[in-house]
């Protein structure tokens, strides 16, 4: 499937240079709407990564290194001009790498664009401060680029994971290495090939695609590397952080969820109905921010389950080309672990079920959209994360039940609130452990200008925002005494 494409898939990318892995190794590229492999991706391994960390360095040590943060900025810019000119080509490659629909995609291709606007004006503007001391001192602090940083990211939304953990990381100054994930790493692939015809220096960004235990072990243990930003799962979110200790790195964890929608029986249900179902079932619930949990309120409990039921009976899971608004899970693995917690759910009330589109590839990693419902708080389906299209609804009575459901998990990064209470609104604010909380909407849109990250077990650290921009960055203090 490559031969029109501007990168190579079969190869890493270093130092400014497409180069075989160290080794040769390939690994298959598998098609998750059909279960067929249509290609091959190179298999790099801890050659690769000492090779991407030396060009890394070198960028540091020069033209990156030296170059002004204006300058930074317009090279960023000019790589979210070259993503907006190649939006349709890397929807398609997204959406056949991952198997989420096209349109979905386009918007996480468009994403990516906004990130590098975003990160292009930022560049020049983060500053250090003066800070009066004693007299005969001049003080001040200096925000300077950790050095080398290395990204691990998953497969679900990898455009936007670039956007915003690499994206960020350059405007700071500092030279990465990304390691993708195997499952899904075209467009990293294809966006550092881009960023160099945009005019970023070579070794300033740099590309090991590869098996996790393998390129990403190396890259978090390898004690050229001044910082680790990690997005994917809690078990290797936690290794990641062990490798980090060993070399006492600083890390950025983003790991899971089971974000909670908490609605009030004041709430507008025909504003929320949309977004208690969409931002579950988005590119079939495999997303960090799936809100996998619905808690309604009593009054309102039957009349809300049947409406979001209805929907559920309506979806369609069918190929990412379709673009129906499902399509399949990414990888006969995930399938399972899905299947796994849908016959968890055997003597739970289904309220709603959708199905596989007809004519779908038998081969394809297809589970229907499934809503359980009145599933009590401590059901593994209202405590695990599933990454599948599933979500349980909850019944409350009072605010307090709410508070102590949507908080009785061992996450916290996402969740939203639906009333027209304001102090409610306040209050629940106030209350739930999150990193961040929407009231009546969820997600905001996405910005690129809204921090991003968890607490407990979904992570520590922020990306997105201004934010992201002290965490890929450190902090030196200067104190002068002139008398
Ligand atoms: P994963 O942890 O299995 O893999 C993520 C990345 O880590 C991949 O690139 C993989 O190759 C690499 N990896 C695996 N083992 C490694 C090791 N021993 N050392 C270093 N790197 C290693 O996660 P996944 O299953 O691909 O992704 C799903 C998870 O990601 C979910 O838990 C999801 O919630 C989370 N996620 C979080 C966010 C967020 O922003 N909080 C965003 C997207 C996904």
């Amino acid at each position: 499937m490559h031969e029109h494409l501007w990168y190579d898939a079969t190869q890493v990318h270093i130092g400014g240079e497409w180069r075989a892995p160290a080794g040769g190794g390939q690994l298959d590229l598998e098609d998750p709407s059909t279960g067929e492999v249509i290609g091959t991706i190179a298999r790099g391994t801890p050659e690769d990564i000492d090779a991407a960390v030396s060009a890394a360095q070198g960028a540091l040590d020069g033209d990156w290194g030296r170059m002004s943060a204006t300058e930074r900025g317009r090279i960023l810019a000019e790589i979210g001009r070259l993503v907006e000119r190649k939006l349709d080509d890397l929807a398609i490659i997204e959406a056949t790498d991952v198997g989420k629909p096209l349109t979905q995609a386009r918007n996480d291709a468009v994403a990516l664009a906004r990130y590098m606007e975003f990160y292009a004006g930022a560049a020049d503007k983060v500053h250090g401060e003066t800070i009066p001391y004693l007299d005969g001192y001049t003080v001040y602090t200096l925000r300077e680029p950790h050095g080398v940083t290395g990204h691990i990211i998953p497969w679900n939304y990898p455009m936007q994971i670039i956007g915003r953990s690499v994206g960020a990381a350059l405007a700071m100054g500092n030279a990465c290495v990304l390691k993708p994930a195997e499952e899904a790493c075209l467009t990293a692939l294809a966006f550092v090939a881009l960023a160099e015809e945009a005019g970023l220096p070579p070794g300033a960004l740099n590309v090991v695609p590869g098996l996790g235990e393998e390129a990403g072990a190396a890259l978090t243990a390898h004690p050229g590397i001044h910082h680790i930003s990690f997005t994917g799962s809690v078990g290797v979110g936690s290794l990641v952080q062990a490798a980090a200790a060993r070399n006492v790195v600083p890390v950025t964890l983003e790991l899971g969820g089971k974000s909670p929608q908490i609605v009030f029986e004041d709430a507008d249900l025909d504003a929320a109905l949309p977004f208690l179902v969409g931002a579950c079932i988005q590119n079939a619930g495999q997303t960090c921010s799936a809100s996998s949990r619905v808690l309604i309120q009593r009054p309102i409990y039957e009349e809300l389950v049947e409406r979001m039921g209805a929907r559920y009976d309506a979806m369609i899971s069918a190929p990412a080309r379709m673009d129906s608004n499902l399509g399949p899970l990414i990888s006969a693995r995930q399938k399972e672990i899905v299947t796994a917690y849908l016959d968890q759910g055997q003597d739970l009330r289904v309220a709603g079920m959708g199905s596989v589109a007809e004519g779908a590839p038998e081969g394809g990693h297809y589970v229907p959209a499934t809503l359980f419902a009145d599933v009590s708080p401590d059901h593994p389906l209202a405590q695990e994360e599933i990454f599948g299209p599933v979500q349980v609804a909850i019944p409350f009575d009072t605010e307090e039940d709410a508070i102590r459901i949507a908080n009785g998990t061992d996450y916290g990064l996402v969740a939203s609130v639906w009333t027209e209470n304001g102090a409610r609104q306040m209050r629940l604010a106030k209350a739930i452990k999150a990193g961040q909380v929407f009231i009546n909407n969820y997600g905001a849109g996405g910005g690129a200008e809204l921090p991003f990250g968890g607490i407990g077990k979904s992570g520590h650290g922020r990306e997105k925002g201004f934010e992201a921009l002290y965490g890929f960055s450190t902090l030196k203090t200067v104190a002068a005494k002139h008398g």
